[in-house]
């Protein structure tokens, strides 16, 4: 059977308004990278965030974001990172890459995120960081994680990559702790034409060092020069904390992305909300089938980045819907994130232990629907009627 219904690797879909802001930065922007709509982009996020302005920093992806967020973590060999084993691999191998050890914490079977139970008991005295993801676009206890890393000392980073106006008690996901990170990839619900990322930095001292970082160590001369052009256009220096050096990147995002990212602040809401609405539908939809288990949530917690089940009935049963589904009725659904200390790449660097079952138990009997913003009407209502006639010929 054709493929009716794909997974797509396009989030959504842009307005003719959207459209133009693209067109009008192509005519107009000069420079085309670091000028006028990156400063507005950044300033407007920082406002939708609620946080300071001058704490957020756009940049090309969210792994870039996260390899600066590790950089002002400034590891040493030993340190560890606590990070959930059930997460895409981009959460994690930043913090490899600048240095740290990975210690793997355990999901909630239910919400499928990092608790404060969790963290704890993967914290040692060589913890250094905390990366708390909120996995499917649902924000993880936050208070209690934020309480547990200030008692202990520890940096917290939030990867909001899938969670963009998230919120948790009118608080913005990314916005509770010392560092926070987003992605405007392709499949987010948004994305910057496919690549995009934004670091958002608490500490104003830290905060300071992000445009150097990001732009090839490049800042200011702090004296006066009779001549603009002596002795260069621009001073190269790497950016220094406490007497550590951070190597410089180039990790800037350009300004048509930038101005798209500016409007699309204005409807991200209303596409989390129409996104949280279908969910439901969904979710509801399928109250008579209680094998498929889904983490029902109604308020702006979550925002359903992506439409995720567990089969309670294991790893064979959700084999033989995936299949049906796909030969039988055209739908593809995905399975997602394997456990990272299942993968060779972690193994590989000696982590592939780990004490995660509800991580295992999940990945094994999971199912991601096909749920991007722009799916039809009509092919939303196919896809129910096919997930309920596929679970009653598997009963
Ligand atoms: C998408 C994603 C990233 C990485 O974002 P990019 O913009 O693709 O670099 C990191 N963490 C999570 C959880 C993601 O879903």
């Amino acid at each position: 059977m054709e493929c009716k219904i794909n997974f797509s690797g396009r989030a959504i879909r842009y307005t003719e308004d959207e459209i133009a802001v693209v067109v009008e930065a192509m005519r107009n922007a000069d420079p085309l990278t670091q000028g006028q709509y990156m400063a507005a982009f950044e300033k407007k996020f920082a406002d939708y965030q609620g946080v300071l302005e001058g704490s957020c920093f756009v940049t090309m992806n969210g792994v870039s974001a996260l390899e600066m967020s590790a950089q002002l973590c400034r590891f040493k060999p030993g340190d560890e990172v606590v990070m959930p084993s059930h997460t895409f691999t981009a959460s994690a191998y930043p913090y490899v890459k600048k240095g740290a050890t990975l210690a793997w914490a355990d999901v909630d079977l239910h919400t499928r995120v990092v608790t404060a139970e969790s963290i704890a008991r993967a914290i040692t005295p060589r913890t250094k960081a905390v990366v708390v993801v909120h996995l499917y676009g649902y924000v993880a206890d936050m208070p209690a994680i934020a309480e547990l890393c200030k008692n202990k000392g520890l940096i917290l980073i939030e990867d909001a990559a899938q969670a963009i106006g998230a919120e948790l008690d009118g608080k913005k996901a990314g916005s509770f702790g010392d560092m926070g990170i987003f992605s405007f990839h392709s499949h987010k619900n948004l994305t910057t034409l496919g690549e995009g990322g934004m670091l958002y930095v608490r500490d104003a001292k830290l905060a300071a060092l992000v445009p150097a970082l990001r732009h090839n160590g490049h800042c200011t001369y702090n004296f006066e020069r009779p001549d603009y052009w002596k002795p260069a256009m621009g001073n190269v220096d790497v950016p220094i904390l406490d007497g550590d050096f951070l190597q410089p990147n180039n990790y800037c995002l350009g300004e048509v992305e930038c101005a798209l990212g500016a409007k699309l602040l204005d409807r991200i809401d209303t596409i989390n909300d129409e996104k949280r609405a279908r969910a439901l539908r969904f979710i509801d939809g399928l109250a008579d089938f209680p094998e498929l288990e889904f983490h029902r949530v109604a308020s702006r917690r979550h925002n359903y980045h992506l439409l995720a089940a567990r089969m309670t009935a294991g790893p064979e049963q959700r084999d033989r819907f995936m299949r049906s589904m796909f030969h039988d009725k055209g739908i593809k659904c995905v399975v997602q994130y394997i456990p990272l200390d299942r993968y060779d790449y972690y193994r590989r660097l000696g982590m592939g232990e780990a004490n995660c079952p509800n991580a295992d138990a999940f990945f094994d009997s999971m199912v991601s629907f096909p749920f991007q913003h722009w799916l039809s009407e009509e092919d939303f209502q196919y896809m129910l009627a096919s997930t309920c006639e596929v679970l009653t010929m598997l009963r």
